[in-house]
């Protein structure tokens, strides 16, 4: 019988892409995958790295915040990249795969690696021993559980109804303006918040506007009584709308201890902006989550002042979300503060979606075998997005954590400033390229091989 050197808990996304940077690092690897023992509510199949939505893995551009992380695997050596461009269909500037044909390829490749052992079968308790933790947003109730009372956090599941988030720049002040709600600001002189001022008439148009947007179907997982339960504290915007004319304005929207520059008084409503990464590129519209169909969200957000031009880096959604409060919990390497030989990676630390989920996954996985190496593990630069990214769900304010997709909003500023949107993202790439470059050398790190296919 094989020692184990790792255990990876999932075969999804992180899970894979972990194990293969592992295995072809030498390492012998035991990968758990529950699927078909048990099945989770949204994948349809047992094959490894199933895309449970969209085919789309986003952009293939390199001034756009996903061309750019997926370059970035592509230099590290990522076998889901790889698998992902081996199985591409024609779809303009994104990377589509042929979803079947993706997940087959990984399912086969990881399984014939000779140093990856396969177990099929939920894992209920964390292993001893040099572990990453990849089991996603759908992770099983057991192991939820385990990681809760490891963690000291009481719950990790939520029915996501998450708040749109917009960048700073796409915001027209005035009419916005900045203040905190009876002058409490923490300090800045400038006030915290972002308000966009709406007179009645406005208001009154946005909320016949929203009762009337076509909403996504919550799929039957999603209906539960337990969604019901947590929904109520946390409202989305059309459910509040469609209890009375006054519930947002009274609500999220609520304009008290605000007062509109422009016109020295309260506004009739208000819709508020939360500053939500540490750069202070991006807002959250507060209170604000919703389930409305993202061309409606577009839409119908547009219309209040100051948000005509906005700039949506994540539109609201809902669905069940295991995560982490990573902030608390995770290095930057992905290991445990608590528990150095215990790495997590994937949509469990709110590095969002496919490639975000992917990405963690790789970091994790060489981390991982550096730390069984004796090397110090690797932190990558901030000023590449698979860094900024790992930095941003590491060091977030805890308090109001949420998954975040990867976004040139994250990275640091740069130091010239750069008018054209075009230029900028594409100067953001390249400074980001070579910081990844200047790692790879600091940290002598090699891209392994790719499957053969
Ligand atoms: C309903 C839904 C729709 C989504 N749609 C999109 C989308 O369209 N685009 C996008 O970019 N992202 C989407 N996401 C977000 C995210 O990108 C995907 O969920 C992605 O698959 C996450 O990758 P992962 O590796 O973290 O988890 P997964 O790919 O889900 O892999 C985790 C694996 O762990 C296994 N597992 C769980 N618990 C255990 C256990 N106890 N023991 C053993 N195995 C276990 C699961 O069966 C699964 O195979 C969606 C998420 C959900 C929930």
């Amino acid at each position: 019988m094989t020692t184990t050197d790792v255990t990876v808990i999932g075969a999804g996304l992180a899970g894979t892409e972990a194990a293969w940077q592992l295995a072809q690092r030498g390492l012998q690897v035991t990968l758990w995958e529950m699927r078909p023992v048990v099945q989770t509510e949204a994948h349809l199949t047992d094959r490894f790295a199933e895309l449970v939505c969209s085919n789309s893995l986003g952009s293939t551009r390199l001034d756009r915040a996903l061309g750019l992380l997926k370059e970035e695997m592509r230099r590290l050596g990522s076998m889901i990249i790889h698998c992902a461009d081996r199985t591409a269909l024609p779809a303009g500037g994104a990377l589509a795969v042929d979803r079947y044909a993706f997940s087959q390829l990984v399912t086969d490749s990881v399984s014939a690696h000779p140093n990856i052992h396969i177990v099929r079968g939920e894992i209920t308790d964390i292993p001893a021993g040099l572990t990453i933790i990849a089991s996603g947003p759908l992770t099983s109730d057991a192991l939820s559980r385990r990681i809760g009372e490891m963690t000291g956090q009481t719950h990790l599941h939520f029915f996501d109804a998450l708040a749109p988030i917009v960048t700073l720049e796409s915001i027209t002040m005035p009419p916005a303006w900045r203040q905190s709600r009876y002058d409490r600001d923490s300090g800045e002189s400038e006030g915290d918040y972002v308000n966009c001022p709406l007179d009645r008439e406005q208001y009154e148009a946005f909320v016949a506007a929203v009762r009337a947007a076509e909403r996504m179907e919550l799929r039957s997982f999603e209906q539960d009584d337990e969604a019901e339960r947590f929904f109520e504290g946390c409202l989305p915007i059309e459910v509040l709308a469609g209890r009375g004319d006054k519930a947002l304005a009274f609500g999220p929207m609520r304009p008290v201890g605000l007062r509109d520059p422009r016109t020295g008084r309260r506004p009739h409503a208000v819709v508020q902006l939360r500053q939500d990464n540490q750069a202070g590129t991006l807002y959250n519209l507060v209170g604000f989550q919703t389930n409305l169909k993202w061309p409606e969200q577009r839409r119908i957000l547009r219309m209040i002042p100051g948000l005509e031009q906005a700039e949506f880096v994540r539109l609201g959604q809902m669905h069940r979300n295991t995560f982490v409060n990573s902030p608390l919990l995770l290095e930057p390497s992905l290991q445990l503060r608590s528990r150095r030989d215990l790495f997590l990676a994937g949509q469990i630390i709110g590095s969002e979606g496919y490639v975000g989920s992917a990405a963690g996954g790789l970091l994790a996985g060489i981390n991982a075998a550096r730390l069984a190496a004796g090397e110090e593990p690797a932190v990558m630069p901030q000023e590449s997005m698979l860094g900024a990214l790992m930095h941003y769900v590491t060091s977030a304010d805890p308090r109001y954590f949420q998954p975040m997709k990867a976004n040139f909003g994250l990275l640091p500023p740069l130091t010239e400033n750069v008018r054209n949107k075009g230029d900028r993202y594409q100067e953001y790439a390249n400074r980001g390229l070579e910081a990844l470059a200047g790692a790879m050398d600091a940290y002598g790190l090699a891209p392994v091989a790719l499957p053969v296919s």
